[in-house]
Formats: C-alpha cells, structure tokens, sequence
C-alpha cells in the first residue's frame, strides 16, 4: 500500500512523523520511521507537503493533549488530501476525541498501527534519525497505577524485552556509529531479569562505548545497580529518580510505595558511593491535599539533597486516575507559586553542579554544532560548547572545562 501506483508505475510516498511525550514514544516513532522508509517511502519534515502524517500523540498532562491536537491540526491544513493518523498514547485512552477533531483523522492504537499501514514493524531499530544516541526500549508498560499517573491505562501490563534482542539492537546501533544508548522503558526497574543484569550483559557481550539509565522509580534500584554506577566507566554518572514529593501523606496517597526517608537514604548513599554524578528527580506540585506544610517538606528535602537538577510538573487532572476525583484540588495560583519556587532552586542546583567541574578534563559525546562550534553531553549529562575543531556527531572528544555561559559549560578540546 505504501508504493503509490500509477498507469504501472509507481512512486515513493512521503511521509512525516511527529512525536509528542517521552523517550518510550521516540523509540517506538523510530521504528515506525524504519518500517516506513524499509518500504521505499521518503521522510520529509512536517511542515511540508506529505502524503501521510503520523502524530504519536501523549497524553500525561493537559498540555500533551493540547500539543498533540495542535500537530493532528497543522497536519490537516498543511495537506487536505494526506491520510492523517494518530496514534501513541492518546487513541488508547480517548481515540473519541481525536476522531472529534476530523472525520478525515484516522486514529490507531499503536499495536494496530502496523497494520492499517499494510507493514510489519520489526519491533526493532538499526539507527535513530536526527540523533547522535540512541534510545533502546527494555521494556512495555507499568502495574503500580500511581493515583495521578494514566500510563498504565495507556501502556498496559509489565512486559520485558528479550534479553538477546536487547543486545543484537545495541551491536547493530553501535555498529552504526552511535556510541551512546539510553536504557529506556515505562518503568525499567520492572525487567524480570533485573536492570543490573542487564546492564551487565550489555557491558559483557557489546563495545558501547556509553550506556545511560533513563529514569528509573526509586522502589525498583537495586543495590547491585549502584556498585556498577560507581565502578564501571562504560555507565554514565547520571541517575534519574523521581520523588514526587518528600510528604510521606502525599506519596501514600499517590500509592508511591516508599518514604521520603527511603528516597533520601536511597540519594546520599548513591552519592557517597558515586560523588560525581548526576542524581535528577521529578517533583509533581500541587498534588490534592498538597498543603503548606506538605510542600514545605519537599522544598526542605529538595534543598538538603545532593541533586544535579530538577524536574518540576504542576499536577495535572486526568480523568480515568484515582486522584481525578481526590480532594482537596490545589488551586491554580498556588501552583503556579510553587511550581516557580522549585524551579528557582533547580536553577541554583544546576549551577552549583556545573561549577563543581570546573578545571576538570571529561569525555563529551558530540551531538552537534552551534555559532561554528561543537556541542555535545558529558556522561554527568551536563550540556557543553567545545572550543576547538568541530568534530563530527557521533565522536567522543576529551576536553577541559573552562567555563560556565547562560547555563552551559564551556570547554577546550
Ligand atoms: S510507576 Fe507510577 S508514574 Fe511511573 S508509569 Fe507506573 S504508574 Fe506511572
């Protein structure tokens, strides 16, 4: 179906894809893109003339269901006769109201997608378009149902990804020149065999030259993880662990199943164990029932913990999740003040962290070029200019840290 025909001839279809959301969604859009272009077609970008859009749509805030109704939209008046499909995670929780927005929109579940294509996904990618790392999916879906959270609506069940079909994707990727790979999942700390197994056999059986752990929810860290965070080079020094909220009131009643004692406990002891790296959390403000004091005690917890930075998300309402209905909303205004507080501190963390390096020599992955200069991350995920000869993306360069610009390290190669 793909091959346009025409009087016996036939023609490459053109096609965009735009993804919404987290790094789950960005993989699976990637194997969507190889099915396509493994087809003949042609990737184009979204704002051109296409004769197929695909919108792999999010829906863990307000603002994600805005975002991808505003792309579903863009795609129809940019071409009035191109199919228009939207999938991710939003045709799995309300397909209705994409379907609302045109009768010319065609929406698909993501396991249905394949085949209103008329293509077979492999399930698998060999590169990652417009990217110098690559995410690797490890695993599909949550069972914990946080009251706030809609994804195991969206993601269904825990399901772990082959152990050999990891390790054939990372040899493939790598061999493709990218030299970075992000362990990705909905909930990583659910692979049945364990994420430090399989860190382990990735380092054993590839040559990735760098491997990064995506977020991983703090109940699911393993002890063994953190001896090879701390020993082995090949693993960058930069976790991931979302809080939430340092109340242990309002984690019970997001059914996270830790204490704020746990989390803390948990930060210093990767940190002493580990003293460069980079710990970031997320924080959901203006949770129901989220008073002065219980806010007071994140803003206490996020400001005595060593973190690299923060992630700060005003609680957003989603229908179908047991909060929807949990009272005492917190008011808008007083979010927003909140939400304005942390992220005034992640400022000051982010800084004080950068300024710690200062002098130092690190390896950078080049991912790319600005103003006639390099780009690129340092396996503590700190974004950096390199002063030097521009290297190609892809390439791991050593350099020295020189300098601190609006919020990015500078460095000499
Ligand atoms: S652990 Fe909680 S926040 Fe994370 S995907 Fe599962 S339900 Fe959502």
């Amino acid at each position: 179906m793909t091959l346009k025909r025409f009087q016996g001839y036939s023609y490459t279809m053109r096609f965009a894809i735009a993804t919404l959301g987290c790094k789950v969604n960005q993989y699976d859009s990637e194997t969507i893109r190889e099915a396509l272009v493994n087809d003949g077609n042609e990737e184009l970008g979204f704002t051109d003339n296409c004769d197929l859009y695909i919108i792999n749509t999010c829906t863990v805030t307000h603002r994600s269901d805005s975002d991808s109704r505003k792309l579903i939209r863009r795609a129809l008046k940019t071409s009035d006769s191109a199919r228009v499909i939207a999938t991710g995670c939003k045709a799995v929780t309300d397909p209705g109201s994409l379907r609302d927005i045109s009768p010319r929109v065609e929406v698909a579940t993501p396991s249905k997608l394949a085949s209103l294509l008329g293509l077979s996904f492999s399930g698998s990618i060999t590169r990652f378009h417009h990217r110098s790392r690559a995410f690797v999916k490890i695993q599909q879906g949550c069972d914990n149902f946080c009251t706030y959270c809609i994804v195991p609506y969206a993601r269904g069940k825990p399901r772990s990804r082959d152990i050999d079909e990891i390790l054939q994707e990372i040899r493939q990727l790598n061999s493709n020149a990218y030299r970075e790979i992000v362990l990705t999942g909905v909930n990583i700390g659910l692979h049945k065999l364990g994420l430090s197994y399989i860190t382990k056999k990735i380092l054993e059986q590839t040559r990735v030259e760098r491997i990064r752990i995506s977020s991983i929810e703090p109940w699911t860290f393993q002890e063994s993880l953190l001896e090879l965070v701390a020993d082995e080079p090949r693993l960058c020094k930069h976790l991931h662990l979302p809080m939430q909220s340092a109340s242990d009131r309002i984690l019970e009643s997001m059914a996270r199943p830790y204490t704020a004692r746990y989390f803390s406990d948990l930060v210093h002891g990767i940190h002493i164990a580990s003293p460069d790296i980079a710990i970031g959390t997320d924080i959901i403000v203006g949770f129901p029932g989220e008073d002065d004091r219980a806010f007071q005690e994140t803003l206490n917890m996020v400001e005595s913990l060593p973190l690299a930075y923060l992630h700060v998300f005003p609680y957003s309402r989603r229908p179908g999740t047991k909060a929807y209905v949990f009272t005492p909303q917190v008011d808008e205004l007083t979010k927003k003040k909140r939400v304005s507080i942390l992220r005034k501190i992640s400022q000051k963390k982010r800084r004080d962290f950068a300024l710690g390096l200062m002098g130092r020599d690190m390896d950078v992955l080049v991912t790319g070029s600005e103003s006639g200069m390099s780009t690129g991350i340092t396996t503590n995920y700190q974004k950096v200019m390199l002063k030097g000869p521009v290297k190609k993306p892809g390439s791991i360069v050593n350099a020295r840290i020189t300098g601190l610009k609006s919020g990015r390290l500078q460095a000499t190669i």
